[in-house]
């Protein structure tokens, strides 16, 4: 009797330990699309068990695990969870931006409507409150049903130059500022450093000098971590490089790169991080041309759709300070995405969404037709996505379907290495294998019958 009540002690205390059992899940008969840049594999199956992928191969080789869901995934593609390398989080309401708008509610939305647009990992650029790394540290713990997040904290800015947001970011004015902040930042648990060389069309009295860059960069590395730069001019970018920065967080916007930059880069193993785009790109218009596309609109309020088509903010941002520079400013960052990735430089993907404007999820999808607009093919475009930037935010579990990699995973009702704009067929989408609502069962501030479908219904 004794014994049983032990026995009933331990078993309790056993199960309190060990996470719940959760029963295999099979996916079969898709078209594999795997991250690495290997071209597709029609007839593939997978088995994930412990959120992690167990088994992949042919479907004639599968042996389905005794108890294992069976997803029959017959016409469909799965390409690894996509990952956007430069977002911000928790600063918007509707289109109003504010950095009291951050909460862990906030935040957690936002990350909830990316894991909706098959983003299943953002790397945050610099404009994160305290809060995330409790954020982080409750997703890192239990595998989370939301985009998993990967930040900065608060990225550097040099005084009286352009980055961060009001009311976040403290200025550094000299090199020992600049040291003591990158520690601040590597004593909370940063991901990585995150720096701003900018000055806003010259708008701004300064931009970061190079002895303060060089400080920072070198104090990341210090302590192993990486480096990322804001950057707008092809001068600074040269500089960077020389300094051992790791990465740009946006193309060189000034003027066509040459080639001492891109030799540099090679020769640095400088990556391309993100080109961002579809930031330039939204600039370009008063009025967004995507607005009544329920693939866009779906995840946002009918408050920020009013805001959006109203006269008044057309005539605001026709009568922007450099409203008209922006063509020819995304234009040099086309082309300069396509001189880089010809010359071979490392590249992934971002598409700085998150501040007022550029939004969360939809803009990755933008962000990844205006790559194969600039010259990449699509399979290019879903590898760079995918494996290139887990590599580039360290993310070592995430990036490609391999064995013993996190299930994140999308399913695609049609063929995105065909035609990319086909990464808006979501048709599911797995974190940790664990099916999580896509854009399509998504209808941002309103009932849920009331936003339209698929075909635009
Ligand atoms: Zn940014």
């Amino acid at each position: 009797m004794q014994f049983a009540v032990r026995l009933a002690a331990t078993l309790l205390a056993l199960t309190a330990i060990l996470p719940a059992v959760q029963a295999a899940t099979v996916l079969r008969d898709f078209t594999l699309i795997d991250g690495t840049g290997r071209n597709p594999v029609p007839g593939s199956a997978l088995i994930v068990d412990g959120g992690r992928i167990a088994w992949v191969g042919p479907a004639t080789q599968l042996r389905i695990p005794a108890g294992a869901d069976v997803v029959d995934l017959k016409g469909k593609f799965v390409t690894p969870g996509l990952i956007d390398n430069h977002v911000h989080v928790g600063l918007v309401r509707d289109v109003a931006q504010d950095i009291e708008f951050y909460s862990r509610e906030s935040v957690e939305q936002q990350l909830r409507t990316y894991a909706a647009y098959g983003v299943t990992a953002v790397q945050v650029l610099g404009t994160d409150k305290d809060l995330i790394f409790e954020i982080r540290a409750d997703q890192r713990k239990a595998q989370p049903e939301t985009a998993r997040v990967y930040t900065a904290g608060q990225g550097l800015v040099f005084k009286g130059s352009y980055g961060g947001v009001p009311g976040l970011n403290q200025p550094v004015a000299n090199e020992a500022e600049a040291r003591r902040a990158v520690d601040e930042q590597v004593a909370k648990g940063v991901d990585f450093i995150k720096l701003w060389v900018d000055d806003e069309f010259g708008d701004l009295p300064s931009r970061m000098p190079a002895e303060i860059s060089k400080a920072i960069i070198e104090q990341a590395h210090k302590h192993r971590l990486r480096a990322i730069a804001h950057i707008f001019y092809l001068d600074n970018a040269k500089t960077l490089v020389a300094q051992g920065v790791d990465g740009f967080a946006h193309s060189v916007r000034d003027q066509p790169v040459d080639r001492a930059l891109l030799d540099a880069m090679k020769k640095q193993g400088t990556a391309q991080m993100a080109a961002t785009l579809s930031r330039e790109a939204s600039f370009t218009y008063k009025k967004l041309p995507f607005l009544d596309d329920p693939f866009f609109n779906r995840s946002i309020t009918p408050a920020a759709y009013a805001t959006l088509t109203s006269a008044e903010r057309q005539q605001k941002l026709a009568a922007a300070k450099h409203f008209a520079q922006y063509p020819g400013v995304l234009e040099t960052a086309l082309n300069n995405t396509r001189r880089e990735i010809a010359a071979g430089v490392t590249y992934g993907v971002g598409s700085d969404s998150g501040p007022t404007g550029r939004f969360t999820g939809y803009f990755l999808h933008w962000e990844l037709q205006l790559m194969v607009q600039a010259g990449l093919t699509p399979l290019q475009v879903l590898t760079a996505a995918t494996g290139n930037n887990a590599k580039l935010i360290g993310a070592k579990d995430l990036g490609t379907i391999e064995p013993r990699k996190l299930a994140d995973l999308v399913v695609f009702d049609a063929d995105p290495s065909a035609d990319i704009r086909n990464t808006r067929t979501i048709h599911s989408v797995y974190i940790a294998g664990k099916s999580v609502p896509t854009i399509w069962s998504i209808c941002a501030g309103r009932a849920p019958n009331e936003c339209g479908g698929k075909n635009g219904e």
